[in-house]
């Protein structure tokens, strides 16, 4: 297949074949959830293994993402659900709109403002990442959770096939901090213990979080990676991962040992 040249196209979207070679958590449980959880068996389930050489590339409209470069409205809610550490964003904050993406293969006219982001990492350094990305799974993989503006609340966009959009980055280790996290690293050990809810002020902008080249991602429609598994998320992953050092991934690690 002809990997379309990034010279002649300003932006190039991968469309990943859905298949049904999915992998998880690879704990013992995740073989059960769909004994409580039918979707779980489903054939769009996420995540998945990427392959640039298998993704079919199109030129497309942009990706849109409004709000990004401006701080998140304060205060945030930084919550321990005891399986990841989220970020929510206060609805009621004193703001015209919130960040929001639309464009690319989203349904025209359709916006998508966020809800929340998070985090996943693992115990050792190659195995945090949930999509694989051509073989590597990277240490750690962050999901910026949208919901279509279409929908009054999380819980009916979930009902809807085309309700979520979650903006995927992986994380790949270097030398040098990423200063960027820092605003955010500095609170985790307030919610160290599984449950812990707190209201914290994290100066953060998403384009902090994100690639500095957010032009080339790959994008398909696939599910919640944990249970209920519902199969309504649009997934964005940007293509070039964005840095961490070792020591900060650690830090994360040794914070949350019992997660993993
Ligand atoms: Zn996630």
């Amino acid at each position: 297949m002809r990997i379309i040249s990034h010279a002649t196209v300003t932006w190039v979207i991968f469309i990943i074949v859905p298949s049904t070679s999915g992998f998880g958590y690879g704990k013992r449980e995740q073989h059960l959830w769909p004994k409580t959880h039918k979707l779980c068996a489903g054939k769009l389930q996420s995540p998945v293994s990427i392959s640039t050489s298998k993704a079919i590339p199109l030129p497309l409209p942009a990706l849109e993402m409004i709000g990004y470069h401006d701080f998140l409205p304060m205060p945030q809610t930084l919550i321990n659900d005891g399986r990841t550490v989220k970020l929510t964003i206060n609805k009621n904050a004193i703001r015209e709109k919130l960040p929001y993406v639309f464009g690319a293969t989203l349904k025209p006219n359709q916006q998508y403002e966020i809800e929340q982001l998070h985090f996943h990492w693992g115990a050792k350094n190659n195995r945090g990442a949930e999509h694989v990305l051509n073989g590597l799974r990277y240490p750690m993989e962050m999901h910026i959770v949208h919901r279509s503006l279409a929908y009054a609340n999380f819980s009916q966009a979930l009902q809807h096939e085309d309700g979520v959009v979650v903006v995927a980055a992986l994380f790949q280790l270097q030398d040098e901090h990423n200063e960027h996290l820092r605003p955010f690293l500095e609170r985790l050990p307030d919610v160290k213990w599984a449950h812990a809810e707190l209201s914290v002020n994290i100066s953060i902008t998403l384009t902090s979080l994100i690639p500095s080249d957010t032009d080339v991602f790959y994008t398909y429609k696939g599910s919640l990676t944990t249970p209920p598994c519902s199969e309504v998320i649009t997934w964005i992953i940007f293509a070039t991962p964005v840095p961490i050092s070792f020591r900060q991934v650690f830090h994360i690690i040794i914070i949350f040992y019992c997660f993993v």
